[in-house]
This record gives structure tokens, C-alpha cells and sequence, in this order.
């Protein structure tokens, strides 16, 4: 599980994060919904450590990550830029993430976690076609599936679906919904659409000015009065 404890970050007079407490249990789909600038981005940031708190603490799976590099935490985490190389294959896009040093995989188990993936994302047809050769649609797949072909302890999504037209929008948080019930791989999802973090999540957290003012699941964000 994903904790994290009085959580305090300033960028110069600006408090991005003010004393932020999240519990995420073990294989849960967690939407944290707030409006821009309410301190979701960091607090992504600071559990994948491209941000060091001010103060608090983050825990992952019990183990304090304070001093842990980024690359040593066990989470993988989804910019809203994509770094796709546009002229390899899908499936060399999907491999890449499995060949750097640090987390190299026996190629029979990276094999297995690429078609894994390339199913659940449903573009096992596109693996040798060239990332450049795809439509947007497709291209958001192969973005999502250099994460979650991570054999990590935490996805950390950041408004993965943000640039897409509404009907593949709704397409693809159906797929993802999916994919979550399958994985069940802890996930912390961060939007601030709130039609989205109550279709996905299984609970919700509402951040603004960087505190939860309400966590909850669906039934509980929705109808409270
Ligand atoms: P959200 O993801 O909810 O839009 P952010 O976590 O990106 O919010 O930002 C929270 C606050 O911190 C905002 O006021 C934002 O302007 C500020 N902030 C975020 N990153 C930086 C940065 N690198 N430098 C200065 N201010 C920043
Ligand atoms: P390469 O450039 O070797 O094809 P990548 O650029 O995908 O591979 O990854 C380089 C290193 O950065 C690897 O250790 C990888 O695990 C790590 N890394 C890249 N993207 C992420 C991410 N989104 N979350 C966590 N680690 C990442």
C-alpha cells in the first residue's frame, strides 16, 4: 500500500502540499480528483521521488522511501508527455522499459508481461507496426503500456486520457477499468474530471490546496450532501 503522512511541499512562497494524508491499500484503484493547481502532479511526484517532501513521510508496502532512488521504489509512473520512440515497433516500445540494466527481466518473462500487456490494451495486431505508423488512439495504448508492462509495486497515472476526444476517452477508461480488475496492481490515478475519477475508482480522494477534504468511495463522493 501507498501512505503517506503529513505531507508538506512549498516551490518558494507557493505551498503545493500542506500537510497531504493519503492511504492507498494494496491493489486498489485510487482516483485523487481536484481542480489544477490543487497538488496532485507533486504528490505523484513525491511518492515516485522526482520530488523530496518538505516534510512527512511516504511509505510504500511499509518500507520508507525517504533517500530511495526513484528508479529503486517499485512504481511506475505516466507522464502527460509520452517519450514513444516513433520509429521502433509497438513491441520494442513495450520491450524498452524491460532492457535498461536496473530492471532487466528474463527475456522469457519479458516476453510474457509484453503480451500480457499488448492484450489487455488490445494491440497484440500492432506489435511490429512502427509507433509513427498509429493513430492517436493507438498511440495512448502503446504511452499506457510502457507503464503497466512494468512489473512495479504502484502504477502512478497522471491524467493518462487528458488529450483524447470523448468517445475514445469513454473507450479507454472502460478499458482501463478493466485492466485495473485484472491487474490488481495498486494504482493512483490522478484527474480532475470527476465523471472520470467515478467511473475508475474504487475510492476517491478530493484534494484541494494540498490536503484530502474527502475520501470515499463512488456511492459515498457522490451522494454525500
Ligand atoms: P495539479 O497537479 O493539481 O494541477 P500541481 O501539483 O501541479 O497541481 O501544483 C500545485 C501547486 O504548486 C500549484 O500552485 C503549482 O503552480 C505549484 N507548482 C507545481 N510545480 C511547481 C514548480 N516546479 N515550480 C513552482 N511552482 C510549482
Ligand atoms: P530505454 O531508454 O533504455 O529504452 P526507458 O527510457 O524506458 O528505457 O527507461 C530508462 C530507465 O528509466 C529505466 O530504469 C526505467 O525503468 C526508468 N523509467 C523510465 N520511465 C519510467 C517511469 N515512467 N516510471 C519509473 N521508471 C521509469
Amino acid at each position: 500500500m501507498i501512505r503517506l503522512r503529513g505531507i508538506t511541499k512549498a516551490y518558494g512562497r507557493t505551498t503545493a502540499l500542506d500537510g497531504l494524508e493519503l492511504d492507498v491499500e494494496d491493489g486498489e484503484f485510487f482516483c485523487l480528483l481536484g481542480p489544477s493547481g490543487a497538488g496532485k502532479t507533486t504528490t505523484l511526484k513525491t511518492v515516485a521521488g522526482l520530488e523530496l517532501p518538505d516534510a512527512g513521510t511516504v511509505e510504500l508496502d511499509g518500507r520508507d522511501l525517504a533517500g530511495v532512488e526513484p528508479y529503486d521504489r517499485g512504481v511506475a509512473m505516466c507522464f502527460e508527455s509520452y517519450a514513444l520512440y516513433p520509429h521502433r515497433s509497438v513491441h520494442d516500445n513495450l520491450a524498452s522499459p524491460l532492457r535498461s540494466p536496473r530492471h532487466r527481466l528474463p527475456a522469457a518473462e519479458a516476453r510474457a508481461r509484453i503480451m500480457e500487456t499488448a492484450a489487455l490494451l488490445g494491440i497484440e495486431a500492432l506489435l511490429d507496426r512502427p509507433v509513427g505508423q498509429l493513430s492517436n488512439g493507438q498511440r495512448q495504448r502503446v504511452a499506457l503500456g510502457r507503464v503497466l508492462v512494468r512489473p512495479a509495486r504502484a502504477f502512478l497515472l497522471d491524467e493518462p486520457l487528458s488529450h483524447l476526444d470523448a468517445k475514445l476517452r469513454q473507450q479507454m477508461r472502460a478499458e482501463l477499468k478493466a485492466i485495473g480488475a485484472v491487474r490488481r496492481t495498486t494504482t493512483l490515478y490522478v484527474t480532475h474530471d470527476s465523471v472520470e475519477a467515478l467511473a475508475l475508482g474504487d475510492r476517491i480522494g478530493v484534494i484541494r490546496d494540498g490536503r484530502i477534504v474527502q475520501t470515499g468511495t463512488r456511492e459515498e463522493i457522490w451522494y454525500r450532501p
